[in-house]
């Protein structure tokens, strides 16, 4: 099985992450535990090049649906082909937050992207860890910084919070919205629900 993980930055989706790992071993399962971008060799240069230089929205989107293949046919696949369990801290419905909702791409550019390069693999399970964007960065930032938070930047992470909500309009039985404002115990109480309602022993 395939379980993606969204939110902006902030969210505190590290954290429950390796709980939900946790979760699927204790049941037997396999777990490839993995990232974007990034989560092959590949794709991990393309990480470092999309997150330190300076570029074009276009030119980003295109190096991390590039990046999102090479991790897609050396890693995922291979994952699921063997029937293990793959946790993929971020995936698409990132690129359609960041570079559609922040950066005001085309979404019809994304999802001619998402159709070649996924050609069929998607997530049958995505957790949405969602909060307000000034908590976020309160939390990014901490407490202390928090008053420092540019408006730029909140209105920044309000269109992509913006472009998670309607990807979980749009896929509802997909996207399971978390409400990630609460305590870290909270957060989990509401994982583990899901997780025994979708996947009964
Ligand atoms: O989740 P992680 O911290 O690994 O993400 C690294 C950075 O890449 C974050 O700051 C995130 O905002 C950014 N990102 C992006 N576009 C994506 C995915 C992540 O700008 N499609």
């Amino acid at each position: 099985r395939f379980i993606s993980f969204e939110g902006i930055d902030g969210a505190g989706k590290s954290t429950q992450i390796a709980a939900i790992a946790t979760w699927f071993r204790e049941r037997g399962d396999e777990v490839v535990l993995t990232r974007e971008p990034g989560g092959s060799a590949l794709a991990e240069e393309l990480r470092a090049l999309v997150l330190n230089r300076p570029m074009d929205s276009l030119t980003e989107l295109l190096l991390m649906f590039a990046g999102r293949r090479d991790h897609l046919q050396t890693r995922i696949v291979p994952a699921l082909a063997g029937g293990k369990t793959v946790l993929c801290d971020r995936f698409t419905d990132s690129s359609f937050a960041y570079q559609g909702g922040g950066r005001g791409l085309p979404l019809a550019m994304l999802d001619a992207l998402a159709d070649w390069v996924q050609d069929g693999t998607e997530p049958e399970l995505t957790f949405w860890f969602d909060l307000p964007p000034d908590l976020a960065a309160a939390r990014r930032a901490g407490a202390r910084e928090a008053d420092r938070i540019e408006a730029q930047q909140l209105d920044f992470f309000d269109r992509v919070r913006a472009g998670f909500a309607a990807r979980a309009e749009q896929a509802p039985q997909r996207v399971v919205r978390i409400d990630a404002s609460v305590t870290p115990d909270d957060v989990w109480t509401q994982i583990e629900a899901v997780l025994q309602r979708r996947y009964p022993a």
